[in-house]
């Protein structure tokens, strides 16, 4: 460590982040610090029970994403404790973050401050206003980027400016990402006085007023670095398996032991860092004869999250339809009725409705498993607008990102970077494909469990003694499909042929075959490697 100047004092404000190793403003922080305050802020707005909410969990977040903060937030503490140190739980003052963290630099006397950049838009408001307060006070400010493998503006940079939007291109440009931080610490600065502060202890979920929580809503995933960690150690020492990962093969039905690693949420958090993740991967890489390539392999599936974090920060209103130029123009219908249905898992469909369960209760489902709901909601069943999909994630995953989150929306819905929106998933023969017997529904819709396999996908077909010996009878202990799929995912075809041949006569009229529209392939620009190897996977299950 460098020689401590006693008089010098460091805050490393910790928001996403949370975790020690590859931590840039942790490192910068306790360079030459005499005294470090290592601070989260608590947001009630995050924390705080919504009786109004769908589901359990505050306005913002699920609780099962709840609890992934608190343990991230106490594993955080003991491994800071470990070197000495401590995490300093304040409370937001008045609902408002920034405030907290502009009173404490004030009342600590702190010279320099150290933050992860986040480039969401609430964050980049919220950081702004600490920023300005600390620059107007004299305070240093250091603000990395180290939650991404690259700088998402220096790849917008290079493209002139613009995002890159696809992902071929994305890679071309991004090259090979910086080496994280290896350094380990045998110990941290001290923790600085803190005068009248009241020091918060990390609250549980009950403690935080949800009640009792029954085991089984309770997701199998341990927030925190050392679960962060030990987790990807777990899925990279199979070797074979890293070399031979490849998306979007994989069984979106398992359950009890995921097809993919299930590091979204430590990633998400920051308990893991990407760049971290990306070396390690790398490390096992050289130890083998052979392996996948991007888009498919196991750093392909980070540079995913690298292209739509960069796209998102380089697109005005990426999170909407309106005023978001990447995105088709697409007249959704309303209807409140189907958007329940499918938000609750009681479409009818048990493939949709066991994910949409899976994702209440455990907040994390298989990529694949997301674009059948993702699907079913909007552009092959219901034709309900993707933003509100996005929103129901938005809240409910544990992994739940912005960039990602709204970019795989968008994706989904045909309404950017896939256009193929002919192809749709059957909300019946695409699970049964991986899950013939149904064990995933039957696991999440336990009123399902003894419905023959036969009539598993589709239990509005089994004879009335079936669903009586099965003790579930259809519409009544379980829903009737709320559409019938084969007109449903008809009539949304033909609605997306429209939309997209009216969008087409609005930016060239002049060019326009409409005859031909529903068929065409359109792209911004370089066919996506990896729609080709969906479009495959979608063969199968096209219900056309
Ligand atoms: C409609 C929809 C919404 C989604 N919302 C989110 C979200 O809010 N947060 C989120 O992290 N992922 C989201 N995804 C992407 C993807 O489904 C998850 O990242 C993945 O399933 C997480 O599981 P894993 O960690 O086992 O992934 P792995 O396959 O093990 O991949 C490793 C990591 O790569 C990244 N990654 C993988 N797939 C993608 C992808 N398609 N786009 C961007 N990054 C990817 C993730 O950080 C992931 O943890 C969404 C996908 C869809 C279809």
């Amino acid at each position: 460590m460098e020689a401590a100047t006693a008089a010098t004092a460091a805050m490393v404000w910790f928001r996403k982040g949370l975790r020690v190793h590859d931590n840039p403003a942790l490192d910068a922080a306790r360079r030459g610090a005499g005294r470090l305050y290592p601070v989260f802020v608590l947001d009630p707005l995050y924390l705080r029970p919504d009786p109004a909410a769908a589901s359990p969990g505050s306005a913002r977040a699920g609780v099962a994403r709840v609890r992934f903060l608190l343990e991230s937030l106490g594993d955080l503490d003991a491994r800071l404790r470990r070197l000495g140190s401590r995490l300093l739980l304040l409370r937001a003052r008045d609902d408002d973050v920034a405030d907290a963290v502009c009173a404490a630099l004030k009342d600590w006397n702190i010279d320099k401050l150290c933050f992860e950049s986040d480039t969401e838009p609430y964050a980049l408001a919220r950081d702004k206003k600490v920023t300005d307060f600390a620059m107007a006070s004299g305070i240093e400010v250091f603000a990395p980027v180290s939650h991404t493998l690259f700088v998402p503006a220096e790849i917008i940079n290079k493209n002139g400016g613009r995002p890159p939007l696809t992902y071929q291109s994305f890679i071309a440009i991004a090259g090979e990402p910086p080496e994280p931080v290896l350094e380990e610490y045998s110990e941290l600065p001290p923790v600085g006085d803190t005068g009248e502060y009241e020091l918060l202890l990390v609250p549980t979920v009950e403690e935080l007023g949800y009640g009792d929580i029954s085991q089984e809503e309770i997701p199998p995933f341990r927030g925190g670095e050392t679960e962060a960690l030990r987790r990807m150690k777990e899925s990279l020492q199979d070797k074979e398996w890293v070399a031979k990962f490849e998306k979007p093969k994989g069984d979106p039905s398992a359950f009890l032991k995921p097809a993919t690693t299930v590091l979204s949420p430590y990633l998400k958090f920051g308990c893991l860092s990407s760049r971290y993740f990306y070396h390690c991967i790398q490390d096992v890489y050289r130890s083998v004869r052979k392996y996948t390539k991007p888009p498919v392999s196991l750093t392909g599936q980070l540079l995913w999250r690298d292209f739509f974090y960069t796209v998102s920060f380089g697109t005005p209103n990426f999170d909407q339809m309106k005023g978001n130029k990447i995105c088709k123009q697409i007249p959704w219908s309303e209807n409140e009725e189907l958007f329940v249905a499918w938000r609750d898992g009681r479409t009818g469909y048990p493939w949709i409705d066991a994910i949409m369960i899976q994702l209440r209760k455990w907040g994390w489902m298989h990529h694949l498993a997301r674009h059948s709901v993702a699907c079913f909601l909007t552009r092959g069943d219901l034709f309900i607008h993707w933003e509100k999909g996005r929103d129901v994630f938005d809240r409910l995953l544990i992994d739940s990102d912005w960039a990602i989150n709204n970019g795989n929306w968008l994706w989904l819905s045909c309404s950017s970077f896939f256009y193929q929106y002919h192809r749709i998933y059957s909300p019946v023969t695409f699970g049964k494909k991986y899950d013939p017997n149904g064990n995933y529904i039957r696991h999440f819709i336990p009123v399902l469990k003894d419905m023959p396999r036969e009539y598993i996908y589709e239990p509005w077909t089994a004879p009335l003694s079936i669903q009586k010996k099965a003790k579930c009878i259809i519409g009544k202990d379980y829903p009737k499909p709320v559409v019938d799929h084969e007109t449903a995912s008809k009539e949304c075809r033909k609605r997306m042929g429209e939309a997209y041949a009216s969008s087409r006569l609005d930016s060239n009229p002049s060019k326009v075959k409409p005859s031909n529209l529903s068929r065409r392939k359109m792209s911004h620009g370089d066919q996506d490697a990896s729609n080709s190897s969906v479009a495959k996977l979608l063969k199968t299950s096209r219900s056309e």
